[in-house]
């Protein structure tokens, strides 16, 4: 399981990016991208994602 970039809504801020435990966000174009491999939904290392609580605009960090 992992969470994914809606890349049409991503502004390319890269507050998600430093946030990850797992370095699992990079950027890729103008957006950032979340590598599946690397995502954990930050399960024991955060109460909730982590990147879906920083980022501004409202349901671009969502479950895959
Ligand atoms: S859910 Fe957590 S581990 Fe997955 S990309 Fe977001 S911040 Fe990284
Ligand atoms: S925090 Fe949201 S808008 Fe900013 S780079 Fe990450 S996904 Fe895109």
């Amino acid at each position: 399981m992992a969470y994914k970039i809606i890349a049409s809504q991503c502004t390319g801020c890269s507050a998600c990016e430093f946030e990850c435990p797992n370095a699992a966000i990079s950027m890729k174009g103008d957006t950032f991208v979340i590598d599946p491999k690397k995502c954990t939904e930050c399960e024991g290392q955060n109460d909730g994602a982590k990147c879906a609580e920083v980022c501004p605009v409202p349901k671009t960090c969502v479950k895959a």
